[in-house]
């Protein structure tokens, strides 16, 4: 490479691979969201809107990265699994990670006002987010077997101390008080003959928090390895989007090369689609994940 006497510079940008043939998880959670949600009117214990906005920005994400095989979320929190194989950015941690939060945050702000249209957003909300590599299927079950546990937990704890505060007249101080201490059992005991709650007739979406999967639609016993998004184009994806012809997040590029570039037109994405692939979509459920089951009929998960 032809340089400057200013490019040595760059070797200072060390390489930060993450480990091959491992699984990826990235979990994105929002930044002082306590204060966020609250400058925001949201619904407490659960703001279903909010819910709704973060789900979506999550399937946008799957949509645009098609290496990310499973997604789950909790209040203002989403993790993503990439397949074990995936070779996107050459497995860089950086640009992973920055690329996903920043996309995740843009479909979030994007579509902010189809979720809240009487209330215009405030100030830019952000996103911090890590990636842990896992070794083996048991790690990633464990780990999502652990967010959807803590999903329970926190709903349990939220809606018994909302209601202690809504409707029995409790100080937020005086609520966290009462809770202290006790046991699930109580705090079913205490929904059900203080408030006539009945916990388990509670939306599934608010116990079990949301799963977005990747669903094959259409499998060929010839087909192998690959996946392919279902060219159903929302507002969030370039993968498919005719307007601005963006390439998706799935290749990964060779950076070395500083060469001055002419900007040449690029593909057309849907021209580089390969028949032997397989169809998939991206679908949003609200089951639950701990046990076996679920993954046994999905067996690409995690393969
Ligand atoms: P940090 O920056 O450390 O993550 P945080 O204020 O975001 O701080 P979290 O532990 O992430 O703290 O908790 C997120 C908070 O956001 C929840 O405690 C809750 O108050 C609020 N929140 C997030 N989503 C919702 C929702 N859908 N409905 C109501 N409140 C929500
Ligand atoms: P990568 O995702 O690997 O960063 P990239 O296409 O964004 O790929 P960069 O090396 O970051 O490549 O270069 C950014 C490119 O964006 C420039 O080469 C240029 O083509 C374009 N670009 C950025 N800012 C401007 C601008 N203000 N006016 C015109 N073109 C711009
Ligand atoms: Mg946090
Ligand atoms: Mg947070
Ligand atoms: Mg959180
Ligand atoms: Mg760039
Ligand atoms: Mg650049």
């Amino acid at each position: 490479m032809a340089g400057t006497k200013f490019a040595y510079v760059r070797n200072f940008e060390l390489p930060d691979p993450l480990l091959p043939d491992t699984y990826l998880v990235c979990r994105l959670d929002g930044h002082s969201f306590h204060r966020f949600s609250d400058e925001h009117g949201f619904t407490k214990p659960n703001d279903e809107r909010a819910l709704q906005l973060m789900d979506h920005a999550a399937k946008s994400a799957m949509i645009e990265f098609k290496d990310i095989m499973l997604a789950f979320g909790e209040s203002d929190e989403f993790s993503f699994l990439f397949r074990k194989s995936t070779n996107l950015y050459n497995r860089r941690h950086s640009k992973i990670l920055t690329t996903l939060t920043s996309y995740f945050t843009s479909c979030y702000v994007l579509n902010w006002s189809q979720y809240f249209p009487d209330t215009p957003l405030r100030y830019p909300p952000s996103f911090d987010g890590r990636i842990v590599v896992y070794p083996t299927e048991r790690a990633i079950r464990d780990y999502f077997s652990w967010r959807q546990a803590d999903t329970h937990i926190n709903n349990l704890y939220n809606t018994t101390f909302w209601a202690l505060v809504q409707k029995g007249g409790q100080t937020t101080t005086e609520a966290h008080a009462t809770l202290r201490g006790t046991v699930s059992a109580t705090k079913h005991e205490m929904l059900f003959s203080r408030f006539g709650v009945n916990y388990n007739e509670i939306s599934q979406r608010f116990k079990k928090g949301s799963v977005v999967v990747r669903e094959i639609v259409a499998p060929e016993p010839s087909d192998k390895g690959e996946y392919i998004e279902r060219d159903e184009s929302p507002e969030c994806s370039g993968a498919s989007n005719p307007l601005t012809n963006i390439p998706p997040h799935s290749q990964s590029t060779n950076e070395a090369d500083e060469t001055p570039k002419f900007d040449p037109p690029r593909q057309k994405h849907s021209k580089a689609k390969k028949k032997n692939k397989l169809e998939t979509t991206v679908e949003i459920l609200h089951c639950d994940i701990i046990g076996d089951e679920f993954w046994l009929v999905r067996p690409q998960l995690l393969e």
